[in-house]
């Protein structure tokens, strides 16, 4: 019986150095984690390399999309406040004012 020790252990040795990589010079990193080898071996030709563009797909412009919304969500909610008459129903309260109130039997705690 054949084993294929030594091939699976370059496989890893690479890969790692694939993520490795990604750590370094990656700063979606923290997001992505090193990404997909299958794809920078299909991509890149190695699983020793770091962007693909898979990963430009899947992972940098995703981050990019939901970041750039969370830094408007304050314009956001600030515009739908404004749009809504005082006293008016929302999701979780009614506005008064500028200041959202809680409608009664909602709970933001533990429940009783
Ligand atoms: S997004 Fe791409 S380059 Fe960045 S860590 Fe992930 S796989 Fe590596």
């Amino acid at each position: 019986m054949t084993t294929d020790a030594p091939l699976l252990a370059r496989m890893k040795a690479d890969i790692d150095a694939g993520i490795a990589l990604c750590r370094d010079t990656c700063e979606y990193f923290s997001v992505c984690g090193g990404g997909e080898p299958v794809n920078k071996l299909f991509e890149n030709g190695s699983f020793a390399t770091a962007e693909t563009t898979y990963c430009r797909m899947t992972k940098m412009r995703v981050t990019d999309l939901v970041l750039d919304r969370l830094e408007q969500m304050p314009d956001i909610i600030e515009s739908r406040e404004a749009t809504l008459p005082s006293g008016s129903a929302s999701p979780v309260g009614k506005t008064v004012g500028h200041e959202l109130v809680a409608e009664e039997g909602i709970h933001f705690g533990e429940r009783e």
